[in-house]
């Protein structure tokens, strides 16, 4: 099982999509092992998006990410990292496919209502970030043998 970490962004937690966006990941059979409302700092947000440090939307983006509450979560399941990614939809959620979160709920790069983790690598460092190591919990679902065919 692999372990991703989705953040639903100030402006979908604004716009009162949370349980929206939750449903959608239980729905699909993903356990949900951390999740926890939060302010991020401009520190942590620093941190989360180190690798876009020299971009130019990099101030934008961390201004935004800490401009409201957030909704953090860490999903368990098989292939955890690109289900999460294929049920997000691209970057710009006006390219993206109906369907998908951002296909569905957003118009804008800068809005675009979800981040979720891009391999394995950055899940286990985001991870780390945003919740304790008690934090993620781990527990039995009697629907895994409904969910999965061979555990
Ligand atoms: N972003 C932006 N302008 C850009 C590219 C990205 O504001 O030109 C924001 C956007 O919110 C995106 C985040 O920066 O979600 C991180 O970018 P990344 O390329 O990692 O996209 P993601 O993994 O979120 O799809």
């Amino acid at each position: 099982m692999e372990r991703t970490l989705v953040l639903i962004k100030p402006d979908a937690v604004k716009r009162q999509l949370t349980s929206k966006i939750l449903s959608r990941f239980e729905d699909k059979g993903l356990k949900i092992v951390g999740l926890k409302l939060m302010q991020l700092s401009k520190e942590k947000a620093m941190e989360h998006y180190a690798e876009h440090k020299k971009k130019p939307f990099f101030d934008n983006l961390v201004s935004f990410i800490t401009s409201g509450p957030i909704v953090a979560i860490v999903l368990e399941g098989k292939d955890a990292v690109t289900v999460v990614r294929t049920m997000m939809g691209t970057t710009n959620p006006r390219d993206a496919a109906p369907g998908t979160i951002r296909g569905d709920f957003a118009m804008d790069l800068g809005r675009n209502v979800i981040h979720g983790s891009d391999s394995v690598y950055s899940a286990e460092r985001e991870i780390k970030i945003f919740f304790e190591e008690d934090e993620v919990l781990d527990y039995e679902r009697v629907i895994d043998k409904d969910i999965y065919e061979n555990l």
